[in-house]
This record gives structure tokens, C-alpha cells and sequence, in this order.
């Protein structure tokens, strides 16, 4: 049994409820904790100045019952085996959730992609894929962007995957247009957050139009999420990077602030840029006073140490495991409503589905058609989960887990052992 205040511990706690819930035998609880398969790999890269630089690259694979493997590649420094089997865990849950024909894993590469060149990130890439490519591809396992890929990786792994398996669009999703991406795949995690908050407001009777937002992490989802909450009329009074963040009581111009940061050819921090407001650390806008609190950065930022200092009523986890067990127990014990991250951010996976669905159809579909399918399955799951916690007199991430769990039971006894 791993550590309670790892992700993994984390993870296994919130397995280990749902299994107690649903009453499952001993034998099918340790089927749904173990993964299928773990790899763990030497990656040496020869840097631009002739010098060696050796990581590890990961992948694991967490269950298959119902469909290929699908999840991201994530480039970060403090990455390691149980993070990602805590991580694969979760998209299992997260497709099964959202009632995706697919299952969970989670890989990458213990590197700091913002100390490579371009150069070094492109060889890095490819030959992590030569590593994997026997046990990946479009009805085995599908990766994704995560934090610190994007389309560019992606288009990376098609190009080593093509070399020994022809050219094959659909083995990783989150790719640029021009190789067979979909429209709405960038912006479709934060637009996700977006709506499932403005759904969560709606059920708590808080009118999103007057509510005040936090958001940490102003990457591909803090961004999304942000622009899309104040296209939607909410407040969104502070956001923050890995460097700091930005307060303004009055609300952010988030239009304005996302273009001084996104509208040149590199990203700049939130500390490179003018704009009117407060400098705040990541710590104080956890703690802020506001109404709705979004971490979309990294995991385990609310833990049972700071839980007691949150003060927003609603959190919306589209990060993946921002709230350690011990503080979600804190959290719900105090009436907190926490929207779990495998269906707040499911709108990135969901999408990634659509893309997948089209390269295998060899056709485009416009960004009308992703965005109504994307919203239409992520309000569903929602009703679903809702509908669930209501009837078992429950919190969010209890039923949401509830109907994961029970899906991925039903198609592992379907196939027999
Ligand atoms: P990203 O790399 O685009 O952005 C990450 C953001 O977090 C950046 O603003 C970075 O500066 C900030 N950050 C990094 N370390 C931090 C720290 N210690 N404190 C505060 N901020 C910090 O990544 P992303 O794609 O936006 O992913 C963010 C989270 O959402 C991750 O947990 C990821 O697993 C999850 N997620 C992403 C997607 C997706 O489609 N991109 C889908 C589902 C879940």
C-alpha cells in the first residue's frame, strides 16, 4: 500500500471508498489498483553543446477493459513511477466516466522541457516514441499532450511512429491541424472547466455573473478556463503561474492579460508583464476570499495543512489531484462542493475521442460539430454524476467514481478472466 499523502495514496483512498460503496470482492479491488503494464527507460540526449544528459522516460498503463490506453505525456522535472500510475489510474476513471471506448495511462519524461532547445526536445521526443512505439498506436494506446507537451511533441511522435509503422495520425491525439488534429482540441479542457463550473454554480443556486473566481495555473487550461469563465460573465479576480500571480478585487481583464501573454511566438510569465493589479504568491490565492477556486496547475496543492485556510465555497479540480485525501475528507467535512477532476477537466480526453474519431474516419468535422458533441457529453456526464450524489446522498467525486468504477467492472467481467 503506497503512502496516503502521494497521489498514489490518494488515488488508492478514492478507489478504496468506491470499492467499499459498491461492496466489491477483495480479488476485483486489487484488479482495478494494479496496472496492466509499467515501463521505466534510460533516455539519453546528446545537448546542443556536445555534452550527455541522461532522464527516464515512463509509460503505464493502467486497464484496457474498454477500449485502447489513452492518456498524456507529461514533461516535468518531478515526475516518477507512482505519480504516473496514480495518474494512468485516474484516466481510467475519467474515460470510463465519460463513457469514452477507452482506457487509462499516463507516461513521459522527468525533463525541464523549458531548459531544452528545440532542437534537444524534438530528439527527446522521437526517441522516447522509438522507445514506446511497440506498445502504442490507434487500438492500443494513444498519448496526448500534458503539462509541458503540446502539439508540437505531438507532431513529433507521429513522424518516429510513421518510421516504423507508416503514417498513422491516430496514435497520439492533441496534434497540429495540418497532421489531423481537431478544431476546439487546445481550448477543449478549459472549455470543459468552464461549463462544468457554470453547471456546478447553477445546482448550488450561486449566480456565476456575480461570482468571484480564483484560478492557479495559467497554462493551456487556467488560460482556457479563464477566458472562457469571464466570456461568461464571472470575475475571475486572480491567476497565477509557476511564478506568482495577479490580484485585482475588481476582476482581471483576462482577454487582455491572455494576450500579453500568449500573443507572441513565446509564452511569457505572469511576472514579465504590466497590467493593473496586486502581486499574490500561489499560497495566498488558495486562501483567497472568493466564491469559486480553480487549481489548474499541479497536484497536491491543497493539502490537509492548508485545507482549513480555503474559503471558497465551490472548487473545481481541473488540474488532476489538486486536493490530497486528507484534505478532501477536511473539505467535505466543512460543506465544501468539490467538482473531482475526472469529469471537471474530462473535456480535454473528450475531445481527444472526437479527434481520434475523425482520423479513423479520414475526415474533418467542423468546430461547430466537436464544440456541440464536446458540450453535450460533458453536460451529460454531469447529470449523471449529480443525479448520482443526490440519490446517494453523497459528494461529487464519491459518484462520479461510483459510475467509473461500476462501468470498468461490467467490461471486465464481460471479457472474463
Ligand atoms: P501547462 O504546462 O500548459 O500549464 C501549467 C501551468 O501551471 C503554467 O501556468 C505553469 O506556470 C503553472 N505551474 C507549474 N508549476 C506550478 C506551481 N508549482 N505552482 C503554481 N503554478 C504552477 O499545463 P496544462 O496542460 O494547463 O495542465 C495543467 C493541469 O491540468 C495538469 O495537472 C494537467 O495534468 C491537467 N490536465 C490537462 C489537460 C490538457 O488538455 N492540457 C487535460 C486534463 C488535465
Amino acid at each position: 500500500m503506497s503512502e496516503k499523502n502521494t497521489p498514489r495514496g490518494t488515488c488508492e483512498r478514492f478507489l478504496d471508498r468506491a470499492s467499499e460503496q459498491l461492496q466489491l470482492e477483495q480479488e476485483m479491488r486489487h484488479l482495478l489498483r494494479a496496472c496492466y503494464r509499467e515501463m521505466r527507460f534510460e533516455l539519453p540526449l546528446k545537448r546542443d553543446d556536445g555534452s550527455i544528459a541522461l532522464f527516464y522516460g515512463f509509460r503505464v498503463q493502467h486497464d484496457q477493459s474498454r477500449g485502447p490506453f489513452k492518456g498524456g505525456l507529461r514533461f516535468h522535472p518531478d515526475v516518477d513511477m507512482d505519480h504516473f500510475v496514480a495518474l494512468a489510474t485516474l484516466m481510467t476513471w475519467k474515460c470510463a466516466l465519460l463513457d469514452l471506448p477507452f482506457g487509462g495511462a499516463k507516461g513521459g519524461v522527468n525533463c525541464d522541457p523549458g531548459e531544452l532547445s528545440t532542437r534537444e526536445r524534438e530528439n527527446l521526443t522521437k526517441r522516447l516514441t522509438e522507445r514506446i512505439s511497440m506498445i502504442i498506436g490507434p487500438d492500443r494506446d494513444i498519448p496526448a499532450p500534458d503539462m509541458g507537451t503540446g502539439p508540437r511533441e505531438m507532431a513529433w511522435i507521429v513522424d518516429a511512429y510513421a518510421h516504423q509503422h507508416g503514417f498513422t495520425p491516430g496514435v497520439v491525439t492533441g496534434k497540429p491541424l495540418d497532421l489531423g488534429g481537431s478544431l476546439g482540441r487546445v481550448e477543449a479542457t478549459g472549455r470543459g472547466v468552464a461549463q462544468i463550473t457554470a453547471l456546478a454554480a447553477e445546482t448550488l443556486g450561486l449566480e456565476l455573473k456575480q461570482a468571484k473566481v480564483a484560478i492557479q495555473g495559467f497554462g493551456n487550461v487556467g488560460a482556457n478556463a479563464a477566458r472562457f469563465l469571464a466570456e461568461r460573465g464571472a470575475k475571475v479576480v486572480a491567476v497565477s503561474d509557476a511564478g506568482g500571480g495577479k490580484y485585482a478585487a475588481k476582476g482581471l481583464e483576462v482577454k487582455q492579460l491572455y494576450q500579453q501573454i500568449y500573443g507572441s511566438d513565446r509564452p511569457k510569465s505572469l511576472t514579465e508583464i504590466e497590467v493593473a493589479a496586486d502581486n499574490l504568491s500561489n499560497r495566498e490565492l488558495l486562501e483567497l476570499e472568493v466564491d469559486i477556486l480553480i487549481p489548474a496547475a499541479i497536484g497536491h496543492v491543497i493539502t490537509g495543512e492548508n485545507a482549513g485556510r480555503v474559503q471558497a465555497g465551490l472548487i473545481v479540480e481541473a488540474a488532476n489531484m489538486p486536493i490530497d485525501c486528507e484534505a478532501d475528507a477536511q473539505l467535505r467535512e466543512r460543506g465544501t462542493t468539490i467538482v473531482p477532476d475526472i469529469l471537471a477537466n474530462a473535456g480535454g480526453v473528450t475531445v481527444s475521442f472526437l479527434e481520434w474519431v475523425q482520423n479513423r474516419q479520414r475526415y474533418q468535422w467542423s468546430e461547430k460539430q466537436v464544440n456541440d458533441e464536446h458540450a453535450k457529453r460533458l453536460a451529460r456526464a454531469w447529470q449523471e454524476t449529480s443525479e448520482r450524489a443526490q440519490r446517494e446522498q453523497t459528494d461529487l467525486r464519491l459518484a462520479a467514481y461510483l459510475i467509473a468504477i461500476e462501468r470498468v467492472v461490467a467490461a471486465i467481467r464481460l471479457r472474463g478472466f
